[in-house]
């Protein structure tokens, strides 16, 4: 049991840090920030502390180490220093797990260079989740560091689920197989979904559309995942601002072969270049909205293959789970685009689906049903909460 009651939950990416104080006496925030641009001459902190009064400032910052350091003087700056006894711990997002991690883990050497060992499978994430972890665990040596992984919600997938039906010697000497991402996520919103029913999440099933710019789906069966539609990476599955999701693996050869693209455009091409930004030029589903309603074609069939993919993944997983309980949407476009939740839905009264329009087209905060009364299946929207998902899990394990 420790007395102090803040964790510090950090998410790094390559060139970025968000990070995120929290008092777990109630769950709210002493401080929010972010900072961008790492490694560039223009590196920018924003920082907000519980009482508003943000802060920004731009100054080179040449590492994560230097970012970090920021954020610990705009901490100090407002009492919240890291020098605190008051702080537990700090949470670090990690994105890949692969299939040892299934928990929340204090960080240790050893654990470090498992993590390290995923790189191949994680290149674009799981680097800087290594850095942000070093840093912090040099900040501060003595404090717990823990790891909280995409990953660890889908390992209970079953087999038939995770694997792929390719060669079995050949996937398993590359550890290839349906990992899932997003996780964190899904435990949070099924858990909040079932809340929501006044139920256990251990009686209702749930399929969980997250829908940010990456986007995914998962099957959750009384508590947990038995499918997800993100795979090896987080490439496979839904329409997304800026991927591809599912496409016949032979395009990749058909762009090799016969347009004479190299891996590294393909991999650029399907992750940063296609979705929605490449069917239309846009990512953000306001802007697709607003094309739409001055009569755009472009952005009409991008929104309608995207709310096409949804479909089938609700139809699959409603098939996967045999009875379901619940719909939630969550994410910036599951929270806030009605008009996705409603077209992705749309035609399903025959599996007790069903929109109330009046529900849907409410504004809040706040997890909400937006089924008709006495629908079979309750359709809701619950939004996410990562960071005090991470810092939950960070908080039981160092408070046992
Ligand atoms: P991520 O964490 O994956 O970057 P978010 O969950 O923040 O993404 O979602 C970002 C996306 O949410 C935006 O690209 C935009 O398409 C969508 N979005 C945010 N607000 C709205 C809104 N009011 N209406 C429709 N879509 C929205």
């Amino acid at each position: 049991m420790t007395s102090a009651t803040r964790v510090l939950v950090l998410n790094s990416g390559s060139s970025s840090v968000k990070y995120q104080l929290l008092d777990m006496r109630d769950g709210s925030r002493l401080a929010v920030g972010l900072v961008e641009r790492i490694g560039e001459s223009t590196s920018r902190l924003v920082h907000t502390p519980a009482g508003g009064g943000r802060r920004e400032r731009t100054a080179p910052m040449a590492g994560h180490e230097a970012a970090l350091r920021a954020v610990a003087a705009e901490l100090t700056a407002d009492g919240l220093g890291l020098d605190s006894p008051d702080l537990a711990a700090i949470g670090h997002r990690v994105v890949h797990g692969g299939l040892r991690f299934t928990e929340p883990t204090v960080v240790t050497d050893e654990v470090l260079a498992e993590v390290e060992r995923l790189v191949p499978v994680a290149p674009l994430h799981n680097p800087a989740n290594i850095v942000g972890i070093r840093t912090a665990r040099a900040l501060r040596p003595d404090l717990p560091q823990v790891a909280v992984f995409d990953t660890a919600f889908h390992t209970t997938m079953p087999e038939h689920a995770a694997r792929y039906a390719i060669d079995t010697e050949t996937a398993d000497a590359h550890r290839i197989r349906r990992y899932g991402f997003h996780g964190t996520s899904h435990a949070y919103v099924s858990r909040e979904t079932a809340r929501l029913l006044g139920r256990d999440p251990s009686e209702v099933n749930v399929i969980v559309l997250h829908l940010g710019n990456g986007a995914s789906a998962s099957a959750v069966a009384g508590g947990r995942c038995v499918d997800t539609s993100m795979g090896l990476t987080p490439l496979e599955g839904l329409v997304m601002g800026t991927r591809s999701g599912d496409v016949d693996p032979a395009v990749t050869f058909h762009l090799r072969r016969v347009a004479g693209m190299s891996v590294d455009e393909i991999d650029e091409l399907l992750n940063k270049r296609s979705g929605l930004v490449g069917l239309c030029g846009d990512n953000d589903m306001r802007e697709i909205r607003r094309r739409i309603d001055e009569g755009d074609e472009r952005a009409r069939l991008a929104f309608d293959i995207y709310v096409h993919r949804l479909k089938k993944y609700v139809g699959a997983y409603y098939a996967v789970l045999g009875r379901v309980d619940a719909v939630a949407f969550t994410a910036g476009v599951g929270e806030n685009a009605a008009p996705v939740r409603e077209a992705a839905l749309e035609g399903l009264e025959q599996l007790g689906l069903a929109v109330d329009p009046e529900l849907n087209a409410v504004r809040s905060g706040e997890p909400r049903l937006i089924s008709p009364a006495g629908a079979r299946v309750a359709v809701a929207v619950v939004p996410t909460d990562e960071e005090l998902e991470i810092a939950r899990q960070t908080y039981s394990l160092v408070n046992n």
